[in-house]
């Protein structure tokens, strides 16, 4: 026998545990749903990923020849954290010319607008403050404010969004430190916020004190009916809401290209938690979609993107009827990627969802995205990811999936 085995006074002492933060934050359950949903056979209005045959592959990969051949000593890089001013230039002239006056400066760009919510959560929030949230609300948006250890409220509201009275209360009572909002085709339920709530919203912020995160990625992805302006081109909330832009819906998510533009202190401060993170985002893709900006028709793609969607939103409405238990509501989205069904009351979505996936077909349950008391019959079905046939077909394996199975129907009734 070796001394290593035969002493346990030499057996290794536990390592420490694992910080708090992160033992009280849950993984997220849309990227558990997608490991289970990888089987090529699934159809899945689980995931949220954009329909991979509308990339414009093409332009993206010129753009990137160009930027390797043109300028490879700068683009393979290291840059400053801010982001490449051709880049910044030109995201400043997109937001100045929906109607909100920006310059480069203002902008910082960052790796995906999720990694925005990290900064944000890293520069606003101390452990124990309160950060409301709009119910239900985007997933990784919880993940970020929970491991930055907020106390995280919902914010009362109904199909149109956030109860601008409900927040006046909520933050009067609570002094919150920020609202999180997704205003345009939200995350998870496609609804949008009306322009006389944005103004009630902005008031408030206003009146009594309050940051807000206007988060936009699906904003330009609109079928129908008039854009709404964002609340922060609202006076009352000019100098108090981050705008968060991303490209993974209008170009491509792999790119991991997301912006702020926040008031400089603040956006000075986002910075130095950057530098913490990552340094900067990658130059390359930096480059590559400034190129790709000044070389192609965004607008343009995202228009031919929004009409293919607009289909495939019509396919799951025509198709929703037959397919979920009768008594279920959902919404009519008028652009974005996510719709938002109920079921009759009684009915669990997450209960239900392994025996929907055994007919090889996915959604989200409802209940993750609730800060608060979860709503259980609800559910989020992404639309955008596969074809109008394939929807049809998804939503006939979705109806076999939910209709009562053996258990049930053999239960004697009454
Ligand atoms: N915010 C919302 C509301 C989202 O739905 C997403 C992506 N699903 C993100 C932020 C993060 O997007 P990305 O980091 O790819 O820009």
């Amino acid at each position: 026998m070796t001394v290593a085995e035969s002493t346990p006074a030499h057996a290794p002492a536990h390592v420490p545990p694992l910080a708090a933060r992160v033992r009280s934050v849950e993984g997220s359950p849309v990227r558990d749903i997608l490991a289970v949903t990888a089987r090529p056979e699934v159809i899945n209005f689980a995931g949220g990923l954009p329909a991979p045959e509308l990339f414009d592959t093409e332009g993206i990969a010129a753009a990137y020849q160009a930027v390797l051949t043109g300028a490879p000593a700068q683009a393979l890089q290291y840059a400053t954290t801010e982001g490449e001013p051709v880049l910044r230039a030109a995201l400043a002239a997109r937001t100045s010319a929906r109607g909100l006056p920006t310059g480069p400066d203002d902008l910082l760009v960052t790796t995906g607008s999720q990694q925005a919510l990290s900064l944000l959560a890293t520069a606003l929030v101390e452990p124990g403050d309160t950060v409301l949230v709009e119910n239900p609300c985007y997933l990784a948006a919880l993940q970020a404010f929970g491991l930055a250890g907020a106390r995280v409220l919902a914010v009362p509201g109904d199909a149109d969004g956030v109860d601008p009275v409900a927040l006046d209360d909520l933050v009067v009572r609570e002094r919150p430190q920020l609202l999180y909002t997704v205003p345009t085709f939200q995350n998870p339920t496609g609804r949008t916020l009306p322009a006389d709530r944005r103004a009630a919203v902005a008031a408030v912020a206003a009146r009594r004190g309050l940051w807000i995160i206007e988060d936009d990625p699906y904003g330009e992805l609109r079928f129908e009916g008039e854009r709404v302006p964002w609340i922060a081109s609202l006076d009352d909330a000019r100098d108090r809401t981050v705008l968060l832009g991303s490209f993974s819906k209008v170009m491509a998510p792999g790119l991991r290209l997301g912006w702020l533009r926040a008031p400089r202190e603040l956006r000075r401060a986002c910075a130095v938690a950057k530098q913490a993170a990552d340094l900067h985002t990658p130059t390359v893709n930096q480059l590559a979609a400034a190129r790709y900006l000044a070389d192609n028709d965004l607008d343009g793609h995202v228009a031919r993107v929004a009409t293919a969607y607009r289909s495939r939103r019509d396919a799951i409405l025509a198709g929703l009827p037959a397919a979920l238990p009768d008594g279920s509501v959902w919404n009519r989205p008028e652009g974005g990627m996510f719709l938002w069904a109920r079921l009759p009351d009684g009915h669990d979505t997450t209960a239900l969802l392994p025996q929907v996936v055994r007919h090889d077909v996915a959604y989200v349950p409802g209940a993750p995205f609730y800060a608060g008391v979860p709503d259980r019959a609800t559910l989020r079905l992404c639309f955008v990811t596969q074809t109008p046939e394939e929807i049809g077909e998804g939503l006939r394996r979705l109806g076999e999936g939910l209709a009562p199975g053996p258990t049930r129907s053999a239960t004697p009734a009454g």
